[in-house]
């Protein structure tokens, strides 16, 4: 018994020492990319049911030259604090990418953010995105962050006076991942959002079943509450399908399209329900 003990132990004392190993990879990785500015963003579009047309690509960050998905690497970057210069690059970058597609005559084509929680309580935040748009000269209302509903964890107050200073400013905001968390529903009336992401998780379990209601009644409360609703990580027809007959408002997924570099000649004025 004494044995199987340490053996135990062992194990889990290795497995321990490993996670904080990768920790630190992971960290001095992004601590040299940081510094090599060895990101990049890719978009994924958000296509609008009611036109079939992308409405928005959300970016989403990568690392150049490895291959580590952000699961991995946004944590570590929350627990360092990189967040923060990860998100500056971030929201410069995206701002940037918008006066580009402006330029080419590509129009209102949103561009939606993630925003950490700690990005959203960085007292530095709401000046950086001021003097960003003016650089570029970029209303905005073309783009959006997205948050969780872990911003309201620290200071549910502060969260919810920051959120409205963005909104002021003409930023619109989603909340990502929803159906994910622990809250009550109560909360979307009171969080300043304007829109709702459904997570791939809540589309996974409840579109598969023939009764769509609990889907079809998130769609009519959020509508209720004057949100409009984004499906994401929809990868069948069917899904797609039910819904729209939902009266869903935006979706997103590899049905339509994976994440894409910045270049949007060929799919601009695609309608991606010619199918
Ligand atoms: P998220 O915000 O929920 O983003 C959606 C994730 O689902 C993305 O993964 C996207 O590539 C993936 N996805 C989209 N459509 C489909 C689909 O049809 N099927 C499947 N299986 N997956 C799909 P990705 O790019 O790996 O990002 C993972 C997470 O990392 C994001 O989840 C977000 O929480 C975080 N993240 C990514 N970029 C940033 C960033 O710039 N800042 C912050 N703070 N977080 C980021
Ligand atoms: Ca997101
Ligand atoms: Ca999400
Ligand atoms: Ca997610």
């Amino acid at each position: 018994a004494k044995k199987t003990g340490k053996n135990k132990y062992l194990f889990f004392d290795q497995r321990m020492t490993l996670a904080f190993e990768e920790k630190i990879k992971i960290e001095n990785i992004l601590r040299k990319a940081i510094k090599e500015k060895n990101f990049k963003l890719l978009y994924q579009p958000i296509i609008e049911i009611s036109t079939g047309e992308i409405a928005c690509f959300e970016a989403l960050l990568r690392l150049k030259n490895i291959n580590l998905s952000p699961s991995l690497f946004i944590p570590v970057a929350e627990e360092t604090d990189l967040i923060l210069s990860i998100g500056r690059w971030v929201i410069k970058q995206a701002i940037k990418q918008l006066k580009k597609w402006e330029d080419k005559g590509y129009k209102n084509k949103h561009i939606a953010i993630n925003l950490s929680p700690k990005q959203l309580y960085d007292t530095k935040l709401f000046s950086f995105l001021q003097d960003t748009f003016k650089e570029n000269d970029i209303d905005p209302s073309m783009l959006e962050i997205e948050i969780t509903e872990n911003v309201l964890i620290e200071n549910r107050e502060e969260a919810i006076k920051i959120l409205q200073k963005l909104k002021g400013l003409g930023i619109t905001i989603a909340l990502d991942d929803f159906g994910t968390g622990y809250s009550s529903l109560n909360y979307l009336t009171f969080i300043p959002v304007d829109k709702i992401k459904l997570d791939k998780s809540l589309s996974d379990k409840f579109l598969e079943l023939r009764n769509t209601q609990v889907i079809d009644s998130l769609i009519s409360l959020a509508h209720s509450l004057n949100l409009k609703v984004v499906a994401e990580g929809i990868e069948d027809m069917k899904q797609y399908e039910k819904l729209k007959r939902g009266g869903c408002d935006y979706i997103q997924g590899y049905l339509f399209s994976k994440p894409l570099n910045g270049e949007l000649e060929k799919i601009y004025n695609k309608n991606f329900f010619d199918f």
